[in-house]
This record gives C-alpha cells, structure tokens and sequence, in this order.
C-alpha cells in the first residue's frame, strides 16, 4: 500500500481520536502484532480489561438523526424498504434533546446523521451553530452524499466550527449513478468546491470521502482513492455492510473472524432517532429497539432503565441474542476498541 496514503491516513485518525488511540491501533491491526489479537492470552487479559473498564465508562458520542429522508437510492442501502415515516426534525426538538443530554453528560462528539440525507433539512446549519455556541467544546460533524452541498450551503456551513464532514461517495463517474441514483457530476462539483473553500478560509474541519466496496464499484477502488486521497484528509473504503442483516444482497458479507467482543458502541454512544427515541445504534434503522424519548424522559433516567442495564449485562456474558445486535457484522474486531 501507498505509504503516503498511510501516512495522511495515520494524521487523520491522529487528529480525530488522539495520537496514542491511532498509534495502539495501527500496531494491532496493520503490523504483525495483529496476530495476537484474538490469542487465548490476549483475550484474557482484555476480557478482564473490559470488566473493569464498563462500569466507569460514560457516553461520549451523541448522534442525533435530524431527518429520516434521503435523496439518493443507494442500492445498499435499506431505506428504499424502511417503513419508518419521513420527518424532520423541528429545530425546537433539536435543542431540548441536545439540552438534555448535555446537562447529564460531557460529550465529546455529536454527528448530526443518521438515516436520511441531513442536508434536506433545511435547518441544519442552524442545528450545527447552537450546538458550536452552545457548547464549545462539542466536535460536531456529518455524513452526507454531498448532492445538495450548494454553494450558498457550504458557503453557511463554513461559516461554522464544523469539525468533520464525511462524504458518503461510493462510486467514481463509471458507477456512481448506478450505485447511488445521483447525478456525479453534481456531486463531485459540490464537494471540490468545498475543498477548495476550506483551504482558502483555512477551516479547520476534516474531510473524510468515503466508498462501501460493492461489486459494480470495486475495480474502481484504486481510482477513486487515488482520486481522493490527493485532495480531501482521509479516505476510507471499507467491506460492505448488510445492516445486521436486513440487505440480503449484499455479496461480501463481512462474516465475525475471531472472538466476538461487547460492543463499545453501548457504552459509548447514544443514538437518538428523528421523533427523539434513544435506540440501539445506527444498525437499528426502523427504531425497533426503543429504550426512551428525550423530548419526554431524561437521558439519565433512560441509560439507568432496566431494559438498558440488562442488554448491558447480557454483552458483558457475551450474550448477543438481542434483536439487531444478533445479525450485526459491526463488531467482529471490537476488542480493539475497548482497549484503543
Ligand atoms: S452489536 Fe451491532 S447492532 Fe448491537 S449495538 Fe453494537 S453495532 Fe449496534
């Protein structure tokens, strides 16, 4: 692989999550360190690492699904068959959920996502400056297909202190219409000149182009990072996911190569859908798994419910039966995650 590539690759993570969490990373998935991952002794050692680590840990990621209306039709993607019905969020709901999880606790990262385009929502950018001036301290950032980034919206959008912005490219100009239903050249307009801003302005916010592996992308892989790679902070592609198993035809589904670990993603992250139920994570795409509203409950009294200490309990005894996390492919490597 292109040791620039790595290199650029390294300073992103670098940035986003710290230098010593990217370095502990890098060693034990890209060196031959990887291969005591997963070993008896490795797994005993953090199998007692994380019992100790769970009880004190607090969420520090926050992703709130501001609309569940898309613009694209990704082939990948279950939202063409998801039942849930179409809504934005109202910006008044917005603040009270922001509001109520930030009184209770000290968040590092908010992403304003989840499954829906966000920039069909009208009121994004304001969402995004009430949470900048709200609190400061907040990393916020966004997943987006990039077709509706204008001028006039990205020209708003760098006006504030937007930390990351994710472009969800999957294809290059052979594929991208096929794949996602979306004009490229659209796209790919849109996203340059958002580059170009930020390096004018001297914005601070990352820029990550990212592309799922399918079978009508993949021998455009190497385009497309070299592409990228030369303009934007990162670039990720990554194996195809089915949605804990809701896309049937996806192909190379990623099957759990080792132990399978608890999932950080419980401890770490709440994730809030577009009518303000707190659910299981981003794989739970119809909401089926609710555990409380933040427009009607605290987030406290939500994260000390029963039903919520009893999943927790039942991952930590490596019991993953529960409806969503039983068809995950999310978390085959997720040890690496408690100790990175
Ligand atoms: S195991 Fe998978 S489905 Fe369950 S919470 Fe983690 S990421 Fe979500």
């Amino acid at each position: 692989m292109d040791i620039k590539y790595i290199i650029k690759e390294a300073r992103y993570y670098a940035k986003l999550n710290g230098f010593s969490r990217a370095f502990k990373k890098f060693l034990l998935t890209q060196t031959p360190l990887r291969k005591i991952v997963n070993t008896p002794l490795y797994n005993r050692i953090y199998l007692a690492k994380i019992r100790k680590k769970a009880g004190k840990l607090q969420p520090k990621i926050l992703q709130i699904e501001n609309t569940n209306l898309c613009n694209a039709k990704c082939i990948m993607c279950p939202h063409v068959i998801m039942k849930r019905k179409g809504k934005i969020m109202k910006f008044g709901e917005f603040k009270k959920i922001l509001d109520n999880v930030m009184k209770n606790y000290d968040f590092k990262r908010l992403t304003i996502s989840g499954f829906g385009e966000p920039f069909v929502d009208k009121n994004i950018i304001e969402k995004i400056a009430y949470a900048n001036e709200k609190y400061p301290k907040l990393k916020v950032d966004v997943y987006t297909n990039a077709s509706l980034i204008t001028k006039e919206i990205t020209d708003r959008l760098l006006g504030t202190n937007i930390d990351r912005i994710t472009f969800s490219i999957n294809g290059t100009k052979k594929n991208y219409k096929k794949i996602m239903a979306l004009d490229y050249r659209n796209t790919k307009k849109n996203v340059l000149y958002l580059l170009k801003e930020k390096k004018r302005r001297k914005h601070k916010v990352l820029t990550n182009m990212s592309l799922m592996i399918l079978k009508e992308n993949e021998r455009d892989v190497k385009d497309f990072i070299d592409f990228w790679s030369a303009l934007a902070d990162s670039v990720r592609v990554y194996a195809p996911s089915d949605w804990a198993g809701s896309v049937r035809n996806i192909e190379k589904k990623v099957l759990f190569k080792g132990k399978r670990w608890p999932c950080t993603g419980l401890w770490n992250n709440i994730t809030v859908d577009v009518k303000g139920n707190v659910i299981m994570c981003c794989r739970d795409y119809e909401s089926k798994v609710k555990f409380g509203n933040l427009l009607k409950e605290d987030i406290k009294k939500i994260r000390n419910s029963e039903k919520f200490k009893e999943l927790l309990e039942r991952q930590l005894k490596f019991d993953f039966s529960d409806a969503i996390c039983r068809n995950c492919d999310n978390s085959f490597d997720s040890s690496l995650d408690w100790i990175c």
